[in-house]
Order: C-alpha cells, then structure tokens, then sequence
C-alpha cells in the first residue's frame, strides 16, 4: 500500500545537485568527477526503485550524499585483506593457505617494481626458461631429474594429463576418483584433458591385478592419486606405489602420482603425522609426481610437477603450459621458499606454515590464559570465556583425519538455551565485522577460537577493543 506521507521520485534531487554537494568535493579531487557522477546515479537508481517500490526512503540531498561517499570508501578499500584465521584449520583453502616467510615477501617485492631476468639468460645474454628459477631446486631436493611448475596442483594434473593421454585411456582406482572442494573433481578433470578414465578395482579394494587388466585392455597411463581429504577403512586394499610402478614399466607405460599435499621432508621429524614425501614416491618408481606449492610445502600457490626428463619434456611443449604458467612473483617467493628446505632443521622456526603446524600446546594455552581476562570483559553479560584444550587441524585435504592438539577460547552466550543460536551468530558477526576480521568456528552451541595461528597477540587485542556489543 501507498503511503500518501512517503516522497515520489520527484522529490529526488539531480545528480548535478548531488556532485556539486560540498561534502563530495574531497571525492571529486581525489577521484574524479566523473567517477563520482557514476555512483551518484547508482546511489539515486536504488532510491529510486524503493521508493517505487513503496518502501521507506530519504529524498534528503544530505543523506543521499553520505551513501555516496560511503560507497566510494568501501570501493577503494581494498577487497582482498588480511584477517585473523581461528577456525583451528592451518592450511585453509578459503583463508589463503599458508603464509609465506619473510623472505619470499622480499624476493618478490624485488621482481614486482623492476624488470628481471624471468627469462633472459644473462650470462649467454639469450632467452632464458622461466622454469629454470626453481626447476634446479626442486630437482635437489626430490632427486628427480626434472621439474616444471603451473598455477596449482589441479592446473599440474590437467597438464599431465593431456600431454601424456589426450584421447588415451587413464588407469584410477575406484577408491581414488576423489572430490577436493571448490570443484576439482577428478573425473571432471580428466575428462577436459581429453582422457577416458578407465576405473580399476573397487571402492574399498584395489589390486595389482585390476590394474594388470587395465593396461591390458590399453590404459596410456596410471593415476595414483592421494585421497588427501579422506579416508578408506576397514576391509580396505590398494596397490603400493612400488608395486604399481613395477606393473606400470613391466606394460611400458608411465605411472603419474598425485600427492596433493606433498611434502619435501619426512614431516615426522617435526613430531607430525608422516605424508608420503615427493623424494619417496619417486624412488618407489613413480615417474611423475604432482603436489601444490601452498599446502604443506609452505609456499606460495603454485602446481609442481617433477619425474622423468622425457616426460616433462612432453608436458612443457604443450601449448597449454603457456596458458598455465606461474607470474615472476609466484616464481620468486617459490624459489626463496625452496632454499630455507636447504636446511630442513630450521624449517619450523623460518617458514611459517610448519611453524604453525608445529606450535606447542603449552605456548598456545599460555596464550590463551593472558587473552582470557580481556576478551571476558569485552563480552561482559553477553557470554562466558573460557580457555579450553581444542584440536586444530592441519587442512587443504593433509591427512583429514589427524588432529593436532591445541587451545581455544571458548564463548558461550548467557542467554536462555532458546534464544543462544541467535547470540551467537550475532557474536561470529561482530568478529567478522571487526577491521581486520577474526574467523571462528561454531561448535556445539559454543563459539570456538582456536589461537594456533595467531601470531599477532597485540593486533589481536587491538581488535577487541573495537568489538561492537550493542546488542541487548
Ligand atoms: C589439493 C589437491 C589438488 C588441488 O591442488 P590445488 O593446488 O589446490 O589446485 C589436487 N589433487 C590432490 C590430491 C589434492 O590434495
């Protein structure tokens, strides 16, 4: 219904009204008329539309102008920003997985401003291989004789994949036609690189025989693929990579391996749970092995692919590797990372996932009890904190079902039971809606922040000085 009090369009000033306002002047100097008259129309066109709509809506040139400016503020913010990651998940794929170190920031803000040699070599003063930056490193520390890198580990399997076997049939393992989230589904993946996808053996069960018939039947290649993001139990069989390797040269075809994860050192020295490592699957035969530069590796985002010289040959003459390359940045911070795994001792003190990753239980809680007090008396009569044991867990599909041991502060609205979902949610959003975001998880009618990656306990407690608990 009309309400006959409500202003009609009419009343809304022009747009030149609206730009000539003194308040957007700072605006208009700083980025343009033009700009300014662009978003003036699309703060009116919505007026506009509500108020035909008969819905509530100013007319006042003033309020018009404040929406205006605000909307330019939110527009030169930048959109893409840090935030405080207390989900307890190290290697979040949502929250930008690991963070690099220090010298990976440095070895890429000296390519981003200046011109490189990304493909010059200096020294024969000719076109260089952009690859070279990190293929001599990667080959070092996994023993393989040659290595190339792409966009991410699923741009690396789609590579393999259509080098090795377009039009070709592929041998996987039923208990391995995995889906890893944000739609990398190996099927799908397969069947845009041009290959038949040959299932072998069953879902809890695959044998050497299975792939035996496979290759018999005219399988080009053998996909051994990680599960990364779960796990087969119970009345469960799948062939050793060593054994597939022996079946798969007996054929004379290669055997591809992706590991997802990947890891460069046996990540059981850090008292974590063993991964398979790159250097390992290549010696039990595997003649390519594919892995992400971002999960456990440490590093930026980054598809690695390392084996047989032959094969990586194949792989770098498809044209579709120039569709897939890494950025000199990426190169850059993949290379300073590769060269801290020269000393794999200090690996947790210097690169900042594993230091993560292996961060102590006892450092964590003993953060935990210093940020207690304040967090209870900025959420004072809304919720109980308390300091509670948690397990956080390592994320990007490593080994889904180990947990590490870890610390939380834990925020349980007061509100009667009934009323408790609501708080809570309104508690997650004021933490989200802080400046710099912090990110919780919601567990059992509780509000859980797992503090194994906080680093920044200053920033942090700055934060929660801006909490916004208005509500009643
Ligand atoms: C994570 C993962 C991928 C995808 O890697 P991205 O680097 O995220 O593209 C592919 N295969 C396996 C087994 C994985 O775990």
């Amino acid at each position: 219904m009309q309400d006959s009090t409500k202003p009609s369009p009419s009343a809304l000033p022009s747009v030149d009204r609206l730009v000539a306002d003194a308040a957007l002047t700072p605006f208009c100097q700083a980025y343009g008329r033009p700009f300014v008259t662009v978003l003036a129309r699309e703060i009116l066109a919505e007026a506009r539309a509500r108020l035909l709509a008969g819905e509530t809506e100013s007319v006042e040139p003033e309020a018009l102008g404040q929406r205006i400016a605000a909307r330019i503020e939110a527009l030169m913010s930048a959109s893409l920003t840090p935030l405080f990651n207390l989900t307890g998940t190290v290697l979040h794929t949502n929250l930008g997985r690991a963070p690099l170190p220090a010298e990976a920031v440095a070895a890429m803000a000296a390519v981003a401003t200046e011109a490189s040699n990304l493909e010059y070599d200096v020294a024969a003063g000719k076109r260089g291989e952009r690859d070279d930056h990190v293929a001599g490193w990667l080959c070092r520390l996994t023993g393989a004789e040659a290595a190339l890198v792409v966009n991410n580990n699923a741009a690396a399997v789609l590579l393999l994949l259509n080098s090795l076997a377009n039009r070709r049939q592929v041998a996987v393992s039923r208990g391995e036609l995995i889906e890893i989230g944000g739609a990398f589904r190996l099927p799908d993946i397969m069947a845009r690189a041009g290959c038949k996808l040959v299932e072998v053996g069953t879902t809890n069960r695959t044998h050497g025989r299975d792939y035996g018939a496979a290759l018999d039947s005219g399988a080009t290649l053998v996909l051994k693929v990680h599960p990364s993001n779960y796990e087969v139990r119970g009345f469960t069989a799948e062939v050793p990579t060593a054994e597939l390797a022996e079946l798969a040269r007996a054929a004379g075809k290669p055997l591809a391996v992706d590991l997802g994860s990947g890891s460069l050192v046996d990540m059981s020295r850090f008292g974590l749970p063993p991964e398979p490592t790159v250097a390992e699957t290549l010696k039990a035969g595997a003649d390519l092995v594919t892995f992400s530069g971002d999960k456990l590796l440490g590093g930026p985002q980054a598809g690695i692919i390392v084996g047989k010289k032959a094969l990586i040959e194949r792989l770098r003459r498809n044209p579709m590797k120039r569709a897939l390359r890494l950025d000199k940045m990426t190169l850059a911070a993949l290379g300073a990372v590769l060269r801290l795994y020269a000393n794999p001792q200090q690996l947790p003190a210097r690169l900042p996932a594993l230091r993560l990753l292996t961060r102590g239980e006892s450092d964590i809680r003993a953060m935990a009890e210093r940020l207690r007090p304040e967090l209870a008396r900025c959420l004072k009569g809304i919720a109980e904190v308390e300091v509670a044991a948690c397990m956080s867990q390592i994320g990007s599909g490593a080994l889904p079902l180990e947990t590490l041991p870890s610390a939380a502060l834990t925020v349980t609205p007061i509100a009667a039971k009934r009323q408790r979902g609501g708080v809570l949610e309104r508690i997650a959003g004021a933490f989200r809606d802080l400046p710099r975001p912090v990110i919780g998880r919601v567990q059992d009618s509780v509000f859980v922040l797992d503090l194994r990656c906080l680093g920044d306990e200053d920033g942090f407690r700055a934060q929660l000085e801006l909490l916004d608990i208005t509500w009643a």
